[in-house]
């Protein structure tokens, strides 16, 4: 490879603290290097402060909502405030919920399981496969990749506009792209579901690790995101919200903890009454470690200020970018225009490479960590790719008769070192 595409970055804002930062590893060329973690889109590394704030809890846990014992009590009262500092961290409203889930897609599946008889669903077809196909019961018009934020908001006003009858209706967004790192109009987006009479979910699993997000001022509905994403590893999500959907819906799960009364009937049956507070969709043992490490990270990223991590990014970005100019024949994928606002995610192809290749010299010879490939968005990246390429094609070059159909992703965040 002629050059390393990522150049040593100096910023004006400190890092925020993370693991792994001094993790060496072998260069296939000989001798090692610290790791470079250019892979937060995937699963960002934990924050220390999260690692910390888990490790004093730790000796502290108990069961939560099953136990008489003092810790059991404190680890309820805990997990239960956890729920306060995540609506605080997404701006929610007053009477929305909090359910803790595994995931993002987790989050987006429990949603898609309460939908009303009859909602249609309303998704670009640029969406993470998270956010394309969990609708499986529903009717859902998949969008047309937009070309930008406005057409965005044109095309899915014209598709709510063709919707007849007027049933009810959810449209499903993402807040950033983890293929481009591209913003999407979010609150424009929610204005237009609205006039329409639908409702709207955010997926704001690339977005909320880069960004503020606040449902009540965008008018979302309910938004989803992954706590590995935000640094915060320990296998649990959140998917928050207006609380009517999810209440007069059957439990996602069925099973202790989503049940408040369940007996034998006449017929030798059982009844079960179920929950109808937010204990409805989180049957079974919940991940107590887990939401307590999102809250810490909510805590933590508020503490050190949107402001002054969105201001550290945008340097990022402009190193980054700055660096792959330099790299001859990289085209950096775009859906709406090479300078519009994104995160720190961005794909790219380089001419005569194969991605996967490409990707795989960079750890070999830099120890530099990325992500090759479809990016979970298979329809986003044909688009992308399609531009100027055939898609299911072959490159030429070094990597002859190797498919095109893949690309090359950095992405990076808060803990990023200089
Ligand atoms: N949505 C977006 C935009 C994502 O980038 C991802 C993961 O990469 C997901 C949803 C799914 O997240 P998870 O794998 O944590 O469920």
């Amino acid at each position: 490879m002629s050059a390393c595409p990522v150049t040593a970055v100096a910023t004006t804002v400190e890092p925020l603290p993370v693991l792994g930062r001094d993790v060496r590893v072998p260069l296939a060329t000989g001798g090692e290097v610290t790791y470079a973690a250019l892979d937060y889109a995937a699963s960002a590394p934990a924050l220390q402060r999260v690692w910390d704030d888990v490790a004093a809890y730790a000796p502290y846990y108990g069961s939560v909502h099953r136990g008489a014992g003092y810790l059991s009590q404190l680890s309820t009262d805990l997990f239960e405030g956890c729920r306060a500092t995540v609506a605080a961290f997404l701006g929610c409203r007053e009477d929305d919920q909090v359910v803790f889930t595994r995931s993002t897609t987790d989050s987006l599946n429990l949603l898609a399981s309460v939908l009303p008889a009859g909602c249609r669903v309303f998704v670009f077809e640029t969406e993470h496969h998270a956010a394309l196909l969990p609708w499986r019961g529903a009717e859902v018009t998949y969008l047309d990749a937009p070309r930008s934020p406005r057409e965005a908001v044109e095309t899915l006003e014209r598709a709510l506009a063709d919707r007849e009858p007027y049933g009810p209706g959810l449209v499903c967004v993402t807040g950033a792209s983890n293929v481009t790192g591209e913003l999407w109009p979010v609150r424009e987006l929610a204005a237009a579901a609205h006039a329409h009479g639908a409702r709207i979910v955010l997926d704001a699993a690339q977005l909320a690790p880069h960004h503020p997000v606040d449902v009540a001022e965008w008018d979302v509905d309910w938004v989803a995101f992954s706590g590995h994403k935000l640094y915060a590893p320990f296998g649990a999500g959140v998917l928050a919200g207006r609380a009517d959907w999810l209440r007069a819906a059957e439990p996602y799960l069925a099973g202790g903890g989503a049940s408040r009364r369940v007996a034998r009937n006449a017929e030798g049956g059982v009844e079960v009454e179920w929950h109808d507070t937010v204990a409805r969709h989180e049957a079974g043992s919940p991940n107590v470690i887990g939401a307590y490490a999102i809250a810490a990270a909510c805590k933590a990223l508020q503490e050190a200020g949107f402001d002054r991590l969105v201001e550290r990014e945008r340097e990022l970005i402009a190193r980054v970018r700055a660096g792959l100019a330099d790299v001859p024949g990289v085209r950096v994928l775009s859906l709406f225009g090479e300078d519009a606002p994104r995160v720190g995610v961005l794909s790219f192809v380089v001419d005569g490479w194969n991605s996967s290749r490409f990707a795989a010299a960079l750890s070999a010879e830099y120890g530099i960590g990325v992500r090759d490939g479809l990016f979970c968005a298979h329809p986003l990246v044909r688009v992308l790719l399609n531009g100027d390429r055939d898609a299911d094609g072959e490159c030429g070059g070094p990597d002859e008769g190797r498919s095109v159909l893949n690309a090359v992703r950095v992405s990076f965040g808060a803990g990023t070192p200089d």
